[in-house]
């Protein structure tokens, strides 16, 4: 059922800043850079070998990534799996009595769609599920 690790998404509160580091260290320069708007959330994204991972900081202060931060700081937000058919695993997680955020995929960073996992139905980790888009 679950393809890959597609990304880990970590927040964070400013992009520059992370952006700086990396480029420092390790001379790691962005793959895409983006907004999701109806997130609120700008998302910096690095390819590592074979990983992927997206630096997500707040655009307003109403976004859920900036709450997050107010309450347990920047790390580690959200794991994101690689599923063949999203819309059939949110059904089967549904079926199966998971709560959901989103019921249906919606559109994610990264030319992908996405639908995330209630925390309170996977242990206060916060899982995203993406499939790659189809043309
Ligand atoms: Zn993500």
């Amino acid at each position: 059922m679950l393809k890959k690790i597609d990304h880990i998404g970590i927040a964070v509160k400013d992009l520059d800043e992370i952006q700086q580091t990396l480029s420092d260290a390790f001379d790691l320069k962005p793959e895409f850079s983006e907004e999701v708007k109806d997130q609120m959330v700008n998302v910096l994204g690095y390819h590592v070998g074979e990983s992927t991972i997206e630096y997500l900081a707040p655009s307003s202060n109403e976004s859920p990534i900036a709450k997050f931060i107010a309450k347990k700081g920047s790390g580690l937000h959200h794991i994101a799996y690689q599923v063949e058919d999203l819309q059939k695993t949110l059904d089967h997680l549904k079926q199966k009595g998971f709560r959901l955020i989103d019921e249906n995929p919606r559109e994610g960073a990264d030319g992908k769609n996405i639908a995330l996992i209630h925390p309170k139905s996977s242990n206060g980790i916060l899982i995203e599920l993406c499939e790659v888009k189809k043309e």
